[in-house]
């Protein structure tokens, strides 16, 4: 199967009235534990890889992504590559070069007039390029080096307003607010699942959800159901990372081969992916 392109694994989830799981990788023991994690679970996955990442790598771009592109090819099943949060679009015209298939350009903290300009030259270089494009209305709070004014609580996006920019922006995806906050380190925001179904019935792209590692499983479960077609992940595989570092450095303090710590970081990442992928894939109930 190998690298597959976004649009193609969030088609196919949409169709199935499922959705695609998308982790975002720092280090080469995220990306083996997300293929391996996938494989585990049977199931596709989308790897990405956020400008802040790229930004942690001084900037560059290629060497992750080319990591990710050769540990995709490995995979049995299909992978995606995606370049996550970009608000550089000259980092986005690395994308297509770097094997990305698809990216999220986020504009979100603008007002929303420059949000659909900035959005709209995003989307046409995109599509020029071959490239499936997200962006975000509503911002999604929570990420670092965010002005202050855009984390007010209870941020939602509005049906009417998505509707317009979709149509004025020509994206291929929405990153809607619905409840979720990045960088949660306790799984306890609840939806707003109501909105959800509105705006999946209403919008004719598929939803992204983001800052899903603080929504409890059946809450994802349940979005999922009500229309959400990418859920995106970040949080829980840190966390499970550091988990594993953590403990085996208590248990061991004088050990300084980081293959015997990062070994168990990747494991714990790894069984994050497989019960998240159990978790958005398995069939619900709506409730
Ligand atoms: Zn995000």
């Amino acid at each position: 199967m190998s690298l597959i392109g976004t649009s193609d694994l969030v088609h196919d989830a949409a169709a199935a009235g499922s959705a695609v799981a998308a982790f975002n990788v720092i280090t080469l023991e995220h990306i083996e534990a997300v293929v391996r994690g996938a494989e585990a679970a049977a199931a596709p996955v989308i790897i990405q890889i956020s400008e802040n990442a790229v930004r942690f790598h001084s900037g560059l771009v290629m060497p992750l992504a080319a990591a990710a592109a050769a540990l995709a090819r490995t995979s049995g099943y299909g992978v995606g590559l995606h370049l996550d949060h970009v608000t550089d679009l000259d980092l986005l015209r690395q994308a297509a070069d770097a094997g990305f298939s698809s990216a999220m350009f986020d504009a979100g903290n603008l007002s929303y007039a420059d949000n659909v300009a900035r959005t709209v030259e995003a989307a046409q270089w995109a599509h020029a390029n071959g490239l499936w494009l997200e962006a975000e209305l509503g911002y999604v709070g929570g990420k670092p080096d965010a002005p202050a004014s855009a984390h007010a609580a209870g941020v939602r996006t509005d049906r009417a307003e998505a509707l317009t920019f979709v149509r004025d922006t020509g994206v291929d995806a929405l990153a809607v607010a619905v409840g979720s906050s990045h960088a949660m380190t306790t799984r306890t925001a609840a939806l707003d699942h109501a909105l959800i179904a509105e705006l999946a019935e209403a919008l004719p792209v598929p939803l992204v959800l983001h800052g899903s590692s603080g929504v409890p499983d059946e809450e994802l479960a349940r979005a999922v159901t009500a229309g959400m077609r990418k859920i995106n992940i970040g949080t829980a595989l840190n966390i499970a990372y550091t988990h594993g570092v953590r403990q085996f450095l208590d248990r061991d303090p004088k050990t300084v081969d980081p293959r015997k710590y990062l070994a168990d970081a990747r494991t714990e990442m790894a069984q994050v992916v497989e019960h998240m992928l159990h978790t958005i894939s398995k069939p619900v109930t709506a409730g």
